[in-house]
């Protein structure tokens, strides 16, 4: 796969590009990534935050503390719901993408399961 790899939300109002190569990508089990992505697990594609930028439209965000307590910002479309990125303030030179929301999906390995 060639860069920059390009996303978005389900309803198309908001797209991005990321511009580098991912750092991992991991499947997380936990209760709130169940909820999050009403599904068994969510996927996490970690990415230098500089590297992510939205070339189309504005996503709404809501924080919450994850469980030990640390603050993330959830970001998604205010118009679809699709939940986009999750941006970890206690990390802030990297931003999780939730990796479904890429055009091509075909390329991703996920290199675990937590
Ligand atoms: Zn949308
Ligand atoms: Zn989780």
């Amino acid at each position: 796969m060639s860069l920059p790899y390009t996303g978005g939300c389900q309803c198309g109002q908001i797209r991005y590009e990321i511009l580098a190569q991912p750092l991992t990508l991991y499947l997380c089990h936990c209760k709130e990534c169940q909820k999050q992505s009403s599904s068994a697990f969510g996927m996490s594609l970690t990415v230098l935050r500089d590297a992510v930028v939205i070339v189309q439209g504005k996503p709404k965000a809501w924080t919450r503390k994850n469980d030990r307590g640390r603050e993330v910002n959830n970001l998604f479309c205010g118009d679809c719901g699709t939940r986009l990125f999750h941006e970890r303030t206690y990390k802030p030179n990297t931003i999780n993408v939730k990796a479904g929301t890429l055009d091509d999906t075909s390329w991703l390995h996920p290199v675990g399961n937590i």
